[in-house]
């Protein structure tokens, strides 16, 4: 079965590409839920955090370090940012590879829907 942001890693479908190394890429999201909306996820296909393996870790801590990055290039490291992962049903997962939601730009409420 394909997976969309496999093929947004392979660059076979568009993305706005705003950070990309060789083990992560974040882009925009398509329906923006702030200001700010980026998925991060690792280039190599996981299913979600329930799909993390040991020889995944590192991936997790790269993700957050490209979220620090992406803050200060956005422009938020000061003001704040959220970054979300969901995972299964209750949650509204809706995309079956890993990925963090950065979200930023306008006050976040809490506790979230
Ligand atoms: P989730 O509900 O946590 O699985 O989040 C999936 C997210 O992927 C949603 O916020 C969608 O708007 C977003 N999305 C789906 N397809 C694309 C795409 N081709 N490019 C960018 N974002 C997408
Ligand atoms: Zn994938």
């Amino acid at each position: 079965m394909g997976c969309i942001f496999c093929d947004i890693v392979a660059k076979k479908k568009p993305a706005r590409i705003v950070y990309e190394d060789e083990e992560i890429l974040a882009f925009r999201d398509l329906n923006p839920q702030a200001p700010i909306h980026i998925l991060i996820i690792p280039k190599k296909h996981v299913s979600g955090v329930t799909g993390l393996r040991d020889e995944d870790r590192r991936l997790v801590g790269l993700i957050h370090q490209a979220a620090v990055r992406i803050a200060r290039a956005e422009s938020v490291y000061q003001c704040g940012f959220r970054l979300v992962v969901n995972s299964g049903p209750d949650a509204g997962q809706a995309i079956d590879h890993l990925h963090f939601h950065f979200l930023a730009g306008r006050r976040l409420s809490w506790p979230p829907g």
